[in-house]
């Protein structure tokens, strides 16, 4: 495994859903320490400032989430089995048989599996039953007299994320892990301010790490406040929509290259940022594709701050988001981190107010 496989394999497999992403922030606090001054906003953002060559550059944020899609405990039935609410969007067909990490209040784990009636057993109507999330359990070893809160310590309110390890494919170009979404996003983030501390910017890029992503953008909210962007991107997952169900023509597919965001429901980015960025993309012979999202991005809140800030949303395609696992391609990250550092490159002040006032 290289250096970046063993920081895309540390962010993947930390646990951290939406409110507690204390583990994934300790990781991108260390990587970003040496390229940037830290800090963290009150919500939990990390956040690393990089100057560059001159104090007077325009602020560009560079904002990836931390948090993954995750649970939280709901109630304990009296049998010891778990019974819990989602924290960001889940399909119910993605959740039996997952395997999970429940936190408790004494800060030890507890490993548990959402539990599934074996298709023996189902008659013809439930069988034909779509799965609905408030008919799923977590078992975390109930049993007769086993008093899952006194032995294990669960309350009512903590913190679930699914485990499963990262590991590249036998296709040795498609990596296998959870949580790309973001967790993609937060590596291309720290490893573009590793790259951009060699160089000489005409601007200060901010890196933040933001959390509650994926309930509703809170930790961009607040971050944005705090940092003051004149300028933002939001590196994060697209949807590859080139596995079996999707139409042949699609407009996003692994291996074709970074994906720069057109559209979501949260924002329609800055035009002439979007047309900058194709640019770049074309002028430096970097791969790309331009997609759309039903969804939302950490620019949906940052770029209605104040009186505005021109964004962006970009980074990878990834195949089967907010489930347990998920595919990207190794050569879609490679040319999305290009196309980050290409672009913050040529955020000089004259660019970026050529941006504003298009
Ligand atoms: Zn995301």
């Amino acid at each position: 495994m290289n250096k970046r496989e063993r920081l895309l394999k540390k962010l993947t497999e930390a646990w951290g859903p939406s409110g507690f992403e204390s583990d994934v922030a300790s990781i991108i606090s260390e990587e970003l320490a040496p390229v940037g001054k830290l800090s963290r906003d009150k919500l939990g953002s990390v956040i690393a400032v990089q100057e560059g060559r001159t104090k007077r550059g325009p602020r560009i944020m560079l904002a990836a989430h931390m948090d993954e899609v995750g649970f939280m405990v709901q109630q304990i039935t009296k049998e010891g089995y778990l019974r819990f609410l989602a924290l960001g969007g889940w399909s119910p067909r993605a959740m039996p048989s997952m395997r999970v990490l429940i936190r408790t209040h004494t800060g030890k784990d507890v490993v548990g599996v959402v539990g599934f009636k074996p298709p023996h057993e189902l008659g013809p109507e439930e069988r034909k039953k779509p799965i609905e999330l408030k008919d799923l359990h977590i078992d975390v070893g109930a049993i007769d007299k086993y008093d899952v809160k006194k032995e294990l310590g669960i309350r009512v309110g903590d913190p679930i994320a699914p485990v499963t390890q990262f590991v590249p494919m036998t296709n040795k170009e498609m990596y296998l892990a959870k949580a790309w979404d973001d967790r993609s996003g937060c590596a291309l983030m720290v490893e573009a301010m590793q790259e951009l501390a060699e160089t000489k910017h005409p601007n200060t890029v901010i890196g933040v790490g933001t959390v509650q992503e994926e309930v509703g953008l809170r930790g961009a909210q607040t971050s944005g406040h705090a940092v003051k962007p004149d300028l933002a991107l939001a590196i994060d997952v697209a949807l590859a929509r080139d596995t079996p169900g999707y139409r042949e023509d699609t407009d996003c597919r692994m291996g074709a290259g970074a994906a720069i965001l057109a559209y979501d429901s949260t924002m329609i980015p800055n035009l002439a940022l979007r047309d900058l960025a194709v640019d770049v993309a074309e002028e430096e012979g970097i791969p790309y594709q331009v997609t759309t999202l039903r969804g939302g991005y950490d620019t949906g809140r940052i770029h209605i701050q104040r009186e505005g800030v021109p964004s962006l949303a970009l980074g990878v395609p990834t195949r089967y988001a907010h489930s347990t696992e998920s595919v990207i391609h190794r050569k879609d990250y490679e040319s999305a981190l290009r196309l980050i550092v290409a672009l913050v490159e040529r955020l000089d002040r004259r660019t970026v107010d050529k941006v504003v006032t298009r």
